[in-house]
């Protein structure tokens, strides 16, 4: 008798996860014996859920429940502090497995080729991110002491950048950030947060609904500068073939216009 299915998947974030999950749904696996092994880098799972995801969006982190009854299988075994390929090749794997998902993700930021980036002051997202999401491998401080900051890029991780900059620490205080992000967050010199983006609103890229958000915390004042509001033809055709970009460009509009 062939023996069941065994399966290796490396990274344990929602993609990993979510792949033993429709692993186990799916025909190949109803044989019994079928077994799955997450091996995961950090010492907890959950990938980007857990160090990526703002911490005041918790409809957004909830999603841990769904991937905890996932690996709650039976078939499920998940390995923590396993770094392929340093502590684990893939001819470890192979010798194994019948079949290896790779699921890491996207850890690192983008290059960003603008002169002066490697000057002092500035940092890429995933550091800050990891920083106020209390992230093992970066610093427990980060210095908050710039009265105004630039966030360069219009999408929803620029939103979250200066959205937990604009906000007080006593507003993230019910979320689940750690102490010493608290207590850096107190600190924070922050008064103004400019937000650039290289084109206009039909292109940028945030999400409706976390746009909207913006404006939701007391202690936020959400400037736009009219002259902003322009729209060449190719503009005014995204706005006509994509409702989210429809929807963005007018929440920008009213936020001009008041
Ligand atoms: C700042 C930020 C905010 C976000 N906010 C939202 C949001 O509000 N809503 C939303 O829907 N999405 C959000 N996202 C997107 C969402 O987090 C990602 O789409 C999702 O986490 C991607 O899942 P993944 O499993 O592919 O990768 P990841 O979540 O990155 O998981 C990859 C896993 O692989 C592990 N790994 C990496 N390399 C190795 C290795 N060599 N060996 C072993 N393990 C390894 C990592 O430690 C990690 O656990 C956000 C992303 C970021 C960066």
């Amino acid at each position: 008798m062939p023996r069941p299915l065994r399966v290796a998947i490396v990274g344990a974030g929602p993609a990993g996860i979510y792949a033993a999950d429709a692993l186990l749904k799916s025909d190949v696996a109803t044989a019994p014996g079928v077994s799955i092994d997450l091996f995961e880098r950090m010492p907890a799972p959950f990938g980007l859920i857990r160090y990526g995801v703002a911490p005041d969006h918790p409809r957004i982190k909830g999603i841990i429940t769904a991937l905890h009854q996932v690996l709650d299988k039976p078939q499920i075994r998940l390995f923590g502090n396993v770094d392929y390929p340093t502590d684990i090749s893939l001819d470890d794997l192979r010798a194994f497995y019948d079949a290896v998902i790779f699921s890491t993700g996207a850890t690192a930021d983008r290059e960003l080729r603008i002169p002066g980036v490697e000057l002092d002051g500035s940092y890429g997202a995933a550091d800050f991110v990891s920083w106020y999401d209390g992230h093992p491998d970066v610093p427990r401080t980060w210095p908050l002491e710039a009265e105004k900051v630039a966030v360069l890029g219009v999408g929803n991780v620029a939103l979250d950048v200066a959205r937990v900059l604009a906000k007080t620490a006593d507003e993230l205080l019910p979320t689940e950030i750690p102490p010493n992000v608290y207590e850096g967050l107190k600190a924070n010199k922050a008064l103004e947060v400019h937000v650039f983006g290289r084109r206009g609103p039909a292109q940028a890229k945030f999400s409706p609904m976390e746009l909207r958000e913006l404006d939701h915390s007391p202690n936020i004042e959400v400037i736009v500068d009219p002259e902003d509001i322009d729209y060449d033809e190719g503009s005014i055709e995204t706005r006509r073939g994509n409702k989210q970009a429809d929807m963005v460009a007018k929440t920008l509009e009213n936020w001009a216009i008041r």
